[in-house]
């Protein structure tokens, strides 16, 4: 153990909201996160008008992106996107991404083009609600993208394969990385919260110990115990208790080992010199028609966080002059 870690037993540690709480059961292959969001995932539902359901479903699939970067060992982006293989679906497409610094944003497309459909989303409040907008179980789709800072963008595939996004999840770890993996996935719209928990494969080392030395100590039970802990977790602890009152109230019998916890905040990487990119690629010509008929200015908006960038004629016979 090093020396910044700390036992999570008392739960007025920190003030944890907005953070993902890495912890260990000591002396186990067993490895846990809490995320909790609060002012991040405001920040990040406020950009635009979604509906209830949207909103919760943005909260578990940003807690869910929070939760997964910190398993695999990258620099770089991990984002969770849903895409309906229905045209009639009311949910087009949702993406939530979290980077290695912890900076999350989110976004969805939704249709509410008439009172049929607007009225379908006011009586819809859950997220597994907008979640079966997808389709049927077994329809639409889910990505778990991963993009490296350095090398080569990974996309998984999730099967479909329950009604709701943390399961899901939870048997496409199992299915792919061969982990036993728990997750709990909570968002009231207002905060949002999450556990993971994973049982690693132990070293060769290990095994050995466990087989020769059945009675030595080695804890055979502590897997299908933390099953049955992690699975007394209310939604409603998941989104108003910190990350280690989380922590404490599940597991305040076992040896919990916890780490400084990481930061979580809203944030966008978009900028004017990706506009730039994107208006190379369209043409010069074309842009400038585009210029005339929105009246000598052309804007780009970016869904994620608002920011508007507006590029004049001047402005793009300067992009193309480089
Ligand atoms: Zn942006």
């Amino acid at each position: 153990m090093t020396q910044d870690m700390q036992t999570s037993n008392n739960p007025a540690v920190s003030t944890d909201i907005d953070v993902r709480q890495r912890f260990f059961i000591q002396d186990s292959p067993v490895r846990g996160d809490v995320v909790r969001l609060s002012r991040s995932y405001a920040n990040t539902i406020t950009q635009k008008p979604y509906p209830e359901a949207i909103k919760r479903l943005l909260g578990e699939m940003l807690t869910a992106a929070s939760l997964l970067i910190g398993t695999v060992k990258i620099d770089g982006r991990l984002s969770i996107q849903l895409q309906s293989s229905d045209s009639n679906s009311l949910l087009n497409w949702a993406m939530a991404e979290c980077d290695q610094n912890g900076i999350i944003r989110a976004l969805a497309s939704w249709k509410s083009d008439n009172d049929e459909q607007s009225q379908a989303w006011n009586s819809m409040t859950t997220a597994n609600e907008a979640f079966s907008e997808l389709g049927a179980t077994g329809a639409g789709v889910l990505f778990i993208n991963i993009q490296p800072e350095q090398g080569e963008p990974y996309q998984g595939i999730v099967e479909r394969s329950h009604d709701n996004l943390a399961d899901c999840l939870a048997h496409y770890q199992k299915q792919s990385a061969q982990i036993p993996t728990l997750i709990n996935l909570a968002s009231d719209a207002l905060q949002a919260g999450g556990i993971l928990v994973q049982m690693l494969p132990r070293t060769v080392e290990e095994t050995v110990e466990v087989e020769q030395n059945q009675d030595a100590g080695i804890d055979d039970d502590l897997w299908t115990r933390l099953k049955m802990l992690t699975s007394t977790v209310k939604a409603e602890e998941l989104t108003t208790l910190t990350a280690s009152e989380i922590i404490y109230r599940l597991y305040n019998q076992e040896n919990v080992v916890a780490p400084e916890p990481t930061a979580l905040e809203f944030g966008c990487t978009c900028s004017r010199e990706k506009c730039e990119t994107a208006i190379l690629q369209i043409g010069q010509d074309e842009m400038l028609d585009i210029c005339e008929e929105q009246g000598g200015q052309f804007e780009m908006d970016c869904g994620f966080c608002g920011e508007i960038y507006r590029f004049d004629k001047d402005n793009i016979a300067e992009i193309f002059a480089h």
